[in-house]
């Protein structure tokens, strides 16, 4: 049984903590009700927002529609063979308890997307990555209801078209579809550990850390929280804006200017740029415009001190894009998701 609320505050339900509210809500704990509602409720055409742990969006104003909170839970074994294991997982669970689970079970293959908020059900939106690590290297397939149908289709990693904090979810499928499960195939044996995201062997080293699993989440938890913004704290989303990947000619102009410019080739022979830099450089970090403003140890994060307005963040970030693009002749993306 789904029941709908009306005139509902979402400001604890996002991580910026923008004082905002939804017409509707509803929260669907299984797939089976999650099919039921969408059904009974196709004809509608109010508006929907799928919601997880809404750490990676901005609200500007009210919500006029619905908001569909994704509570489907459970992780279940489908398979296991050799070194791997499959397991499917509810798109209501938590990412960083999904990962301790993991752990704690011996399994690898996420231990270095650890501590990132949200649920599982909006990994993929955005193909999660941190630490030299994305979603898509474990994914295997999720399943979401249409809205449109209420039918539930399966998309393998090929259908979901993941790119650098990306995917068909970002784009032309955006909005379209409640993501209710996702399976992952894990390590468990045999682990494959990824150490070349440079801080990683430098604080196992300084913690006298063997890598392992283990030891590769205690790291990035560790490295996370001394860097980034708790946004029990601090109301912020993250990343603001995609690091860029330029063509190898800009970049040479770039660096002709800035000899110092952090870079990393990318295996096409593009450059990623760390928009942290760029915005830095621009001399945004830090600044603070009464109740809002660009973190002070992270340029790449604008933050909500208490009481901001998320029209204003927004125009903030578009200024900082307008600083970027006039010095460097770089258009940040935003990675942020907009409402
Ligand atoms: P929400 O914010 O709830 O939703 C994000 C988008 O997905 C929205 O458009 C929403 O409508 C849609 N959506 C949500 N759930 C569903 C669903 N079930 N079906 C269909 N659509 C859905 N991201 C990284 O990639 N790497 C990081 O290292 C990282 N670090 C972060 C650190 C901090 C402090 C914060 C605040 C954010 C960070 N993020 C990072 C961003 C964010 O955590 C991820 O993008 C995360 O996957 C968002 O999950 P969520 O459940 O909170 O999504
Ligand atoms: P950092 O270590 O200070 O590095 C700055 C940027 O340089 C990163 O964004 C990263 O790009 C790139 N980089 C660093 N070392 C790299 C390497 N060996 N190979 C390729 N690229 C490298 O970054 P940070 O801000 O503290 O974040 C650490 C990690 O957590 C990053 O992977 C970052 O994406 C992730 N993170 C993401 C969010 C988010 O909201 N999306 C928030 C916080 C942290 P990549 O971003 O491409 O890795």
């Amino acid at each position: 049984m789904s029941h709908l609320l009306t005139n509902v505050s979402l400001q604890a339900y996002h991580t910026f903590g923008i004082d905002v509210s939804s017409a509707f809500w509803v929260s669907l704990d299984s797939q089976r009700h999650a099919v039921e509602f969408l059904v009974d409720n196709i004809e509608s055409d109010m508006p929907v927002l799928m919601l997880g742990g809404g750490s990676n969006m901005l609200f500007t104003q009210d919500w006029s529609g619905l908001v569909i909170h994704n509570q489907i839970k459970g992780i279940d074994v489908v398979q296991t063979e050799g070194d791997y294991i499959w397991i499917r997982v509810g798109g209501g669970e938590n990412w960083h308890e999904l990962v301790m689970h993991c752990l704690e079970q011996g399994w690898g293959g996420i231990e270095n997307l650890s501590l990132i908020p949200g649920s599982v059900g909006a990994a993929p939106i955005q193909n999660i990555g941190a630490y030299g690590v994305e979603l898509t290297e474990v994914f295997v397939q999720l399943e979401a209801i249409q809205l449109s149908t209420g039918l539930t289709r399966t998309f393998d990693r090929q259908s979901c078209q993941f790119g650098y904090r990306d995917s068909i979810f970002k784009r032309h499928a955006k909005g379209k579809f409640l993501i209710t499960s996702v399976t992952l195939r894990l390590t468990r044996q045999n682990h494959r550990l990824n150490t070349t995201y440079g801080a990683i062997p430098t604080e196992l080293e300084k913690q006298g850390l063997e890598p392992s699993i283990a030891t590769i989440s205690k790291v990035v938890c560790d490295i996370r929280k001394s860097k980034l913004p708790d946004p029990d704290e601090i109301g912020n989303a993250g990343s603001f804006f995609k690091n860029p990947i330029i063509s190898n000619t800009a970049f040479e102009a770039i660096q002709a200017a800035y000899p110092s410019v952090p870079h990393y080739p990318q295996p096409d022979g593009k450059i990623k740029l760390p928009a942290a830099w760029l915005i830095q450089t621009c001399g945004w970090k830090g600044k603070r415009i009464g109740n809002y403003g660009v973190h002070e140890r992270q340029a790449l994060v604008l933050v909500n001190y208490g009481g901001a307005n998320g029209a204003d963040i927004l125009s903030l970030s578009q200024d900082i894009q307008a600083s970027v693009a006039e010095t460097f002749q770089i258009e940040l993306e935003r990675e942020v998701n907009v409402y």
